[in-house]
């Protein structure tokens, strides 16, 4: 044998070697990976969350137990749509099919969508859900993932309980069934003897954000350490239960005033921050309290939580305090509102208001003298709402500051570009609610917004409605002189519906009286509409004040109001409020 032919041979040998343990390889790395995709298919199967996975065209091509359970799906349902629809409903919206939702998602947003506290309804059956839907690139190709938390559930298991159902398992408290019991006994004592009884219940501060942050071990750790909290406080009167989620209670059982009462939540409050400072320097926790009373807020333990409840919820979205007594007569935020309400928070955080603008139009020379800025919220699902569906809960809750502050500091940016691309002399003209003037100092807000953006103040008009200008007139007028000394115009909203006087007229700074729409409908058929209209003219051109009329949506009072005198105008008949971008092509043509 030649050399040649041994080389040969020996290539073929590697080459046969080679082959041999490529396939070997092969054969152990394709098991492993089957074992891989066994255990992560039976992880999958036993997790409590509900994992389903749709083609694009929303056929199920996957579903766990907890799936199939929570969504009434049978085995054999895989490979075509489920047989009964699942409708969502997201805060005050009406319900929606839960592919509607992923279709119009999908078409705003790439990455995961989330919707927190939704109804899930499929046939008759009801559950609270988070929900999050996965349609993202290094998903399956061309499918959707959603993840169904059911809230209601996990809540039930959370509270758990011991045997009897008295023992809350996580923290070792006594739990909420236990709560319900003693309160119901001691309610019987207290009303033998003539007692008052006080619970307050605490909750922690943003507990839901924890929880997305920094993980459940870590807010199940913060829930066990402040149960410990409320094992070692050393107080004869009282008894502590966790109700649910991050909710404690604390039942004091002989208390003579309301005040003891607030005074025993400072304590805790003040107590609470240091033994979290001692324990766990990270540990930055706050809580809410809302307090009830018996006999004055409730006679038995359901009526005597619910108000607690109530009374916390308050606590928690007034911007003025973290300690609530529950008062009967307030109008107390429903649990629907508080989701709008975060709802709320988390679009001023995304940048989900906008500013429309609608042109003003001045009646002599017919061209554009200004415009109002009507904010509006770009709401992921429901699409653009108009300050009615909002703007009532903005101010309730105290968002219409910052609401306000987004608002001032958008159309402020916003008229220094028109000014700077050649639309000189624009006026906006922005609203203001009465707690927006009451809660912050407008003057100083706006003072420092005008020198950053250096624009000048006369361009810029704020709105008061009429009512709630005379809601506070001292205040009002206190806060217009310095507004007006800055060189902001001013104007009165809705005048003719809000009661002012001829005397307030005179004394108030304005500049601009603004005639409501509801005086205006009829101007040109309603002769006494028409007397009325013209004596305002006149009494506000005497006190050197411009009108400008709300509403206009025909010719016909659109002529009217140009015969009786009237500065300004706007309406639908000039145009709908308008994204900035669309405004600035009716600036260009005009
Ligand atoms: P407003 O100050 O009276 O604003 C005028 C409202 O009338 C706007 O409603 C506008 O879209 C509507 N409108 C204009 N022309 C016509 C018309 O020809 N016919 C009819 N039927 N309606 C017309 P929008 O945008 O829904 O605002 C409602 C109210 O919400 C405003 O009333 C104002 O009081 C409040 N608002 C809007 N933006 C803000 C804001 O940024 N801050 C505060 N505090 N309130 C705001």
């Amino acid at each position: 044998m030649d050399l040649l032919t041994i080389i040969g041979l020996l290539a073929v040998l590697a080459a046969a070697v080679l082959l041999i343990w490529m396939k070997r390889y092969y054969a152990v790395e394709t098991e492993r990976l089957r074992e891989e995709v066994k255990l992560f298919k039976n992880t999958n199967e036993y997790q409590h969350e509900s994992v389903v996975v749709f083609s694009e065209n929303f056929t199920l091509l996957s579903a766990n137990r907890a799936a199939r359970k929570l969504l009434q799906l049978e085995p054999f349902t895989v490979d075509m749509t489920p047989e009964k629809e699942i409708f969502l409903q997201v805060g005050h919206s009406d319900q929606m099919s839960l592919f509607d939702i992923i279709k119009k998602q999908s078409a705003t947003t790439k990455g995961t969508i989330r919707l927190d506290k939704v109804w899930m309804t499929i046939g008759d059956k009801k559950s609270y859900i988070n929900l999050f839907i996965d349609h993202s690139k290094w998903n399956m190709k061309n499918s959707i993932v959603c993840v169904f938390q059911d809230e209601s559930s996990e809540a039930k298991k959370e509270v758990g309980s011991g045997q009897s159902g008295e023992i809350d398992f996580l923290t070792n408290l006594p739990s909420q069934f236990k709560a319900n019991s003693d309160i119901n006994q001691l309610v019987v004592g207290a009303q033998k003897d003539s007692n008052q009884l006080a619970l307050l219940i605490f909750g922690i501060k943003d507990f839901d954000k924890m929880k997305a942050t920094f993980g459940l071990g870590y807010t199940n750790n913060l829930l066990k350490k402040f149960a410990e909290f409320l094992n070692d406080l050393d107080y004869k009167d009282t008894s502590s239960y966790r109700l649910d989620c991050d909710n404690f209670l604390f039942i004091i059982k002989d208390i003579e005033r309301e005040e003891k009462a607030v005074d025993r939540a400072l304590a805790i409050n003040k107590k609470i921050s240091i033994f979290f400072k001692l324990k766990n320097k990270n540990m930055n926790v706050s809580f809410s309290t809302g307090i009830v009373l018996f006999p004055d807020h409730g006679r038995n333990a359901s009526k005597l939580i619910d108000s607690a409840y109530a009374a916390l919820e308050e606590s928690k979205l007034k911007t003025d305090g973290q300690i609530k007594i529950y008062n009967k007569k307030a109008n107390h935020i429903k649990k629907e509102e508080k989701i709008m309400i975060d709802e709320m928070r988390e679009a001023l955080e995304s940048g989900d208001f906008e500013v429309y603008y609608q042109p003003i139009i001045d009646l002599r020379s017919t061209d554009i003298y200004g415009a109002e800025a009507l904010v509006r919220w770009n709401h992921p699902i429901l699409g653009i709402l108009t300050p009615d569906k909002f703007i009532g809960l903005a101010e309730l809750s105290g968002l219409i500051v910052d609401i306000g502050e987004f608002v001032l500091s958008e159309v402020i940016t916003q008229q220094k570009h028109w000014s700077q691309s050649g639309f000189n002399n624009i006026e906006i003209s922005i609203n203001i609610s009465a707690r927006e003037l009451l809660v912050y100092q407008l003057g100083d807000k706006l003072e420092q917004l005008f020198l950053e953006h250096k624009v000048d103040p006369s361009f810029f008009n704020l709105d008061m409605s009429e009512s709630d200008a005379m809601e506070d007139t001292i205040k009002t007028d206190y806060e217009f002189s310095i507004l007006k000394k800055m060189g902001v115009h001013l104007s009165l909203d809705h005048f003719g519906v809000g009661g002012s006087s001829i005397e307030q007229l005179q004394k108030l700074p304005i500049h601009t009286l603004k005639v409501d729409r509801s005086l205006l409908k009829d101007i040109d058929t309603d002769p006494n509409h028409q007397e009325t209209f013209k004596a305002i003219v006149v009494l506000a051109h005497a006190l050197g004040i411009d009108v400008v009329a709300e509403g206009i949506e025909r010719n016909e009072q659109y002529a009217t109001l140009q015969k009786l005198g009237c500065d300004r105008a706007q309406g639908y008949i000039f145009s709908r409020p308008e994204p900035a971008s669309e405004f600035q092509k009716l600036l260009k043509k005009s």
